[in-house]
């Protein structure tokens, strides 16, 4: 325990007081690596979710309305209060979450990066004096903080997707209501304590654990939640924009991905397989980001193939905490059953297994990283998400067939590709559907830029001056009877 310096919360923080559940029930979390349980979390549900949002509510009265330089000063302890225990957060979030640490470092320094841009970000929400029809009015459009909002977040990034939805809340001035994936709990708890650490008031961040349905259906049902920011599956991103309805809720959904991934002929080789690697593997392919479908140019095809395959070969498995170990387990066996399914259907399609292809010696929920070559449209995996260390790779011979293939899915998250083609890069900012797009890079999020897909793969932005508008409202004030 004491790699993680006391940041393991077994309790539950509501009103500034850590509790457990009425029930006194528990959820046990376990290492995915190796199997091992860490500890317990409340099992908290609908009675204990109303009074986190009544402290919320209670506590955005005197929250929503304190000076800027008192928030921005917050924000700045709590991107070093990140830092300074990075360490202890990263293997914490590497034990609940199985990500190699390297990772799992990164992820806790992306998190404070976006505490420490929004605190940048809201001195610069500026509002506007708009030009009046007539002389004796003056028109004004300010922004203030939306009230209290709802934070629901996955077990991939267990940490930096609340940071994402914590550092714009706060920095607005809005009060929080967050309850993490019940598989990674801990990182989520640990914010709570920090947040706690460097002096929010009783209220402003509560952080539940415990029932989806229960703690979720809470904040929906509430009219005192004005606004639902939700990371993950987009079949519960659904569920929270139909519950939204009720109580017209401002709603933020970044939901699922199949992204693509394009390599012309003309593509730098080298720099091609190196963005294939982080755009495949990062997090064993469990983001929504990770490229789900390979399209290769006839022309480089064999030689893609041959080079991604060695380097792919070459992965460590094993677990995260150990050095040198690139690819950790998967976080269930659901999602090892889901890989294999998905190998089985391609198999049956014509799909040939060029590396891996079966469960990892390690054993539990560890999964060789895979390549599938002759993939087709029929295959599932060309419209389902794989969340896996699966790489399924097309052949393509044109730019507009490979653009309507690329195209042809209900999600539009993240697309990437590689070509030295100016022009062409231009013609795919303009014709992929896809909220990021990804030229010569396989990692391209980052906190001054938006993230965000378009149709079934969510609404609202993260990150970027963008991200701020979520959590703000706008208010339009007339000032009339001037006088000419
Ligand atoms: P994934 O498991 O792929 O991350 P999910 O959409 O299942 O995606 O879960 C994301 C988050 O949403 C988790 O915190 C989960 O507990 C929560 N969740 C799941 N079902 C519901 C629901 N019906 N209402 C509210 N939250 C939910």
């Amino acid at each position: 325990m004491s790699t993680f310096s006391g940041l393991l919360q077994e309790a539950n923080l509501i009103g500034g007081t850590w509790v457990g559940a009425d029930s006194g029930k528990t959820l046990a979390v376990s290492n995915p690596a190796t199997g091992e349980v860490l500890g317990q979390v409340p099992n908290c549900g609908q009675s204990e979710t109303q009074r986190a949002i009544d402290a919320a509510s209670a506590a955005f009265a005197e929250f929503g309305r304190t000076a800027l330089s008192y928030r921005v000063g917050l924000l700045h302890k709590l991107h070093d209060a990140l830092m300074d225990n990075q360490e202890a957060l990263a293997h914490l979030l590497t034990a609940e979450q199985g990500k190699p640490l390297f990772e799992a470092r990164g992820e806790i320094a992306i998190g404070a990066a976006y505490v420490r841009w929004y605190a940048e970000e809201i001195r610069r929400a500026k509002g506007e004096i708009v030009p009046a029809a007539s002389n004796d009015r003056r028109l004004l459009v300010t922004h203030h903080p939306v009230g209290v909002v709802g934070a629901i977040t996955p077990w991939n990034f267990p940490s930096s997707m609340l940071a994402r939805k914590l550092a714009p809340a706060l920095a607005a001035g809005c009060t929080v209501v967050a309850k993490p994936a019940s598989a990674t709990p801990y990182s989520g708890l640990a914010w709570g304590k920090l947040c706690q650490e460097v002096g929010y008031p009783a209220g402003v961040v509560n952080i539940l654990t415990g029932s989806a349905r229960e703690i979720g259906g809470a904040i929906m049902d509430s009219a005192e939640v004005r606004k639902v920011t939700f990371t993950g599956s987009t079949e519960v991103g659904k569920t929270l924009i139909r519950q939204s309805a009720d109580t017209v809720k401002k709603v933020s959904m970044e939901l699922g991905g199949n992204a693509p991934f394009i390599v012309f002929d003309d593509a730098d080789l080298d720099a091609a397989v190196e963005g294939a690697m982080v755009a495949k593997y990062r997090n064993m392919g469990q983001t929504c980001v990770c490229t789900n479908r390979f399209y290769v140019q006839a022309g480089i095809y064999d030689a893609f193939v041959e080079r991604f395959s060695q380097a792919t070969a070459a992965l460590v498995v094993g677990n995260g905490a150990e050095d040198g170990v690139q690819q950790g387990p998967l976080i269930d066996m659901g999602a090892v059953e889901k890989v294999e399914a998905l190998i089985a259907d391609a198999l049956a399609k014509g799909g040939q297994v060029q590396q891996g292809g079966k469960r990892h010696g390690n054993g539990g929920t560890f999964f060789e990283p895979t390549i599938i070559t002759d993939a087709n449209a029929s295959m599932r995996f060309a419209t389902e998400e794989i969340f896996g260390p699966l790489a399924a790779i097309f052949k393509f011979e044109s730019e507009d067939e490979v653009i309507a293939a690329a195209n042809a899915t209900r999600f539009g998250l993240a697309a990437y590709a590689y070509t030295r083609d100016l022009a062409r890069s231009f013609h795919l900012n303009e014709r992929l559907d896809y909220g990021l797009i990804g030229i010569n890079s396989g990692l391209i999020a980052t906190v001054e830029a938006p993230f965000g897909g378009v149709k079934e793969s969510g609404m609202g932005k993260e990150g970027g001056s963008q991200g701020l508008d979520d959590y703000l409202v706008s208010k339009y004030t007339c000032l009339a009877g001037l006088g000419a």
